[in-house]
């Protein structure tokens, strides 16, 4: 069974106990596999609002851990394109578990360490850095891609924060900074727990 779009809708409708995959990004966490490293659901909404797919543009996602970010670029429009770079294998392999689950068989996942594992691939249109973030990554980008290309970082480290506020200086863009915290058991009432914040710098190359 296929949908408009080829996509598998009988595998979606499963893992969504047949209602059907959520329209806009920011899917739950729980529809993709994982090990724990994967952006959790307001922050993954926030950062595909950053990356702003468009019909045919092509994502470089960086760090890919689960493949949530490319996967949910790969939803947002049936001729848009993503490359996810995994460093581990098992990440790897999972990633294209997760695109096979989901309908978006056309992820290109390649393992391997950016910023070495980008050379030969097809220039993006936006590029997320989920994993990896340096200043070595950053300064190969802006000689590797076109002037313009979109660039969105998320960075949880003091040290990856430090980059960004120095990157966000130097070249302008905005930078974010993501607090979250959920209502949790508190003994035997309840209390805010607080996520990591998330620094996020979204401009152009
Ligand atoms: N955005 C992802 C989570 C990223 S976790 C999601 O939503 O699922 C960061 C990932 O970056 C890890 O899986 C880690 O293995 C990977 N990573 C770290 N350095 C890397 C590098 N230089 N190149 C590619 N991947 C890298």
């Amino acid at each position: 069974l296929t949908g408009a779009f080829g996509h598998p809708v009988c595998v979606a409708l499963e893992i969504t106990g047949g209602l059907g995959m959520p329209c806009v990004p920011g899917r739950e966490d729980d529809v993709f596999e994982s090990d724990g490293q994967i952006s959790k659901r307001p922050v993954r909404a926030l950062t595909l609002s950053a990356l702003a797919p468009r019909a045919g543009e092509r994502l470089w996602d960086i760090g890919g851990g689960s493949g949530s970010i490319a996967i949910e670029w790969l939803l947002a429009h049936p001729t848009t394109e993503a490359v996810s770079i995994e460093a581990r294998v098992d990440r790897a392999t999972c990633i294209v578990r997760n695109a096979d689950a989901l309908g978006v068989d056309r992820l290109n996942v390649v393992q391997g360490a950016a910023p070495e594992a980008l050379e030969g691939l097809a220039p993006p249109d936006a590029v997320f850095v989920g994993g990896g973030l340096s200043r070595a990554l950053l300064d190969d980008l802006v000689t590797r891609l076109a002037p313009g290309t979109r660039l969105v970082a998320n960075a949880v480290t003091l040290e990856s924060e430090a980059l960004l506020a120095a990157w966000h200086a130097e070249r302008g863009g905005d930078l974010m900074r993501i607090e979250l915290a959920e209502a949790a058991p508190l003994g035997p009432r309840r209390g805010w727990r607080s996520s990591y914040p998330v620094v996020q710098y979204r401009g152009a190359l």
